[in-house]
């Protein structure tokens, strides 16, 4: 007597084979055979007849560790396919959580992602309950107790690391300070983390040296864990940022993931032939550094709202439009943008380089969607002479700035751009795994909280959009892609393929209609054509709807 038995399907087993037509039964969470179930008994039947049958989809690069706690089914994850999520990313991890510091980022975090910050991060000394979990492996246990809809492979961040033992200061850590960072990243592979992830461009963690990294990558590689990095400039700098991450893979002999891969801006569009080109190199050296990507040419997607110096966007939309209106707010604004300026050389935030930027979304004016944001602003730069702008143009660019999201009625949601054939080129690579750089979600964030499309369509999107309509390669190919390659990189020694004694982690799609919906108007569209998704033997989607149970497991290392 099988668990499942599903009939008749087209059998693409992640290997990157020629797909043939089987019957798959699954028993005890574990794929139990393919070939001929002729007369089996099985408590679920699934006809898979005109369905591709695929080990589910592994998401190399997700923030899913930060929501899970409060979006513990990951239904947006689920409805496109993905068993299992790789999350700790880009240096940020919930875990270890131990003092104000950490408590501090994990909040402004939660804040600037999910628009709230969840409970078991909030609680505070002041009523003595303090946060759900302090030590990473406490953190995982809280999964393992409350239950989570997909397979969690967790890396711990090194920014968290950072902020536990340097605080927040911007500067290099002391030889004692590396020493208690090694220490604390080992306790966190000890106590499950497969790996280390660095945001080389966030506080704090941009603050490290690269020898800093490399010691404690030298740690992850004794444990033969993974290193994954946001690195350090994604636009003009991109090359030397992949040769920096080439440099640490290379000194301290760790496997090296280069996250969500682009090359942002006009001016640098194309420079991924680069990248990809120092990659091969390193590899042929055999420095084992790989990358993975989104399938879209735009990235993460903010609220003009919050790029605004001295604008709280979490006050009644009342206070905040009569704050935009008021002279004296401006005037502190404009204060602000001085003053940042004089700081860091260079205007705050997204300021600094507008046009990177598209419009995503506009409350009012649909025609101001998908275009360039400089051009909307319509302002000159503040001029090539050195020092900080001067207060005329200080509060022209506020007043521009406070007038459109009043106009837009404060929404005005941007992106940085890349180039769709930069997106093409690096997914079209045969080592290229896909990362969704999303977080898991049960339900819709709060209105003043953007969301990008990839959080429920990327994995339909590469098999509809990109194989069907870009010829981005065969479905054996494609679906390799999406789960044997990643295992492989992950050293996931029973996940990522279909075959007999392996976890039962299956997705049942529709190879001809499978597609992605969302956009980033509507970001919560779920995708269609994917018709069943089995964790662990587990049904988690029965036709296209999400199940009650939550079936992931936490792969610890
Ligand atoms: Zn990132």
């Amino acid at each position: 007597m099988l668990d499942v038995l599903i009939r008749g399907g087209l059998i693409v087993d992640g290997t990157g084979n020629p797909p043939y037509v089987a019957d798959l039964g699954i028993s005890g969470g574990r794929i139990a055979g393919l070939g001929s179930f002729e007369g089996a008994e099985a408590a679920t039947v699934i006809d898979a007849r005109g369905l591709a049958v695929a080990p589910g989809f592994i998401d190399m690069h997700s923030h899913s560790d930060l929501s899970l706690p409060s979006h513990p089914r990951a239904r947006s994850s689920l409805l496109q396919g993905i068993t299992t999520e790789v999350a700790g990313s880009c240096g940020w991890s919930p875990a270890p959580l131990k003092g104000e510091v950490a408590q501090t980022v994990l909040k402004m975090l939660s804040e600037g992602l999910l628009g709230e910050v969840p409970s078991q991060i909030a609680a505070g000394a002041d009523d003595g309950s303090g946060p759900a979990w302090h030590s990473f492996g406490e953190y995982l246990d809280y999964l393992d107790k409350h239950g989570i809809g997909v397979n969690l492979y967790p890396i711990v961040g090194q920014s968290l690391i950072r902020a536990h033992i340097v605080g927040l200061d911007r500067r290099p850590a002391t030889p004692g300070e590396i020493e208690a960072m090694e220490a604390l990243t080992r306790a966190c592979l000890e106590e499950g983390a497969h790996g280390l992830s660095t945001g080389r461009s966030y506080m704090p963690g941009a603050s490290s040296s690269t020898a800093e990294v490399v010691a404690l990558a030298r740690v992850v590689a004794r444990y033969d864990g993974l290193y994954t990095s946001h690195v350090k400039d994604e636009s003009g700098g991109v090359v030397e940022a992949v040769e920096e991450a080439v440099r640490i893979g290379r000194e301290a002999g760790v496997r090296v993931e280069v996250s969500h891969h682009k090359a942002i801006g006009r001016e640098n569009f194309g420079k991924v032939a680069r990248t990809l080109a120092l990659m091969e190199e390193a590899r042929r050296e055999g420095i084992d550094i790989t990358c993975d990507v989104y399938p879209y040419s735009f990235a993460q997607v903010f609220s003009l709202l919050g790029e605004i110096p001295g604008v709280t966007p979490r006050g009644a939309p009342d206070d905040v439009r009569a704050s935009l209106g008021h002279p004296e707010f401006r005037e502190r604004a404009a204060n602000e943008v001085r003053k940042a300026a004089a700081r860091d050389g260079k205007l705050p935030g997204f300021l600094a380089s507008p046009h990177h930027y598209l419009i995503v979304t506009a409350g009012r004016d649909a025609d101001l969607e998908g275009r360039a944001f400089e051009e909307v602003l319509g302002i000159e730069p503040p001029g090539t002479k050195k020092g900080p702008p001067d207060e005329a143009w200080s509060r022209r660019l506020v007043d521009r700035l406070a007038d459109l999201l009043l106009e837009q009625d404060l929404k005005l949601h941007l992106a940085a751009l890349m180039s769709e054939d930069d997106v093409f080129a690096v997914l079209s690579h045969p080592e290229t795994m896909v990362g969704t750089d999303a977080f898991a979600l049960d339900r819709e964030l709060g209105e003043r909280t953007p969301v990008h499309p990839r959080h429920f369509g990327t994995f339909p999107r590469v098999l509809g959009h990109y194989r069907r309509s870009r010829g981005l390669g065969d479905l054996a190919g494609v679906v390799h892609k999406l789960t044997a390659l990643p295992a492989r990189k992950l050293r996931l020694t029973d996940r990522g393929l279909l075959a007999r004694g392996g976890w039962a982690d299956v997705v049942v799609f529709d190879p001809e209609t499978i597609s992605d919906r969302a956009t980033g108007k509507e970001p919560y569209l779920a995708p269609v054509g994917v018709e069943w998704v089995i964790v662990n033997g587990v049904m988690a989607v029965e036709r296209g709807a999400l199940s009650s149970d939550r079936a992931g497991k936490v792969l610890r290392r």
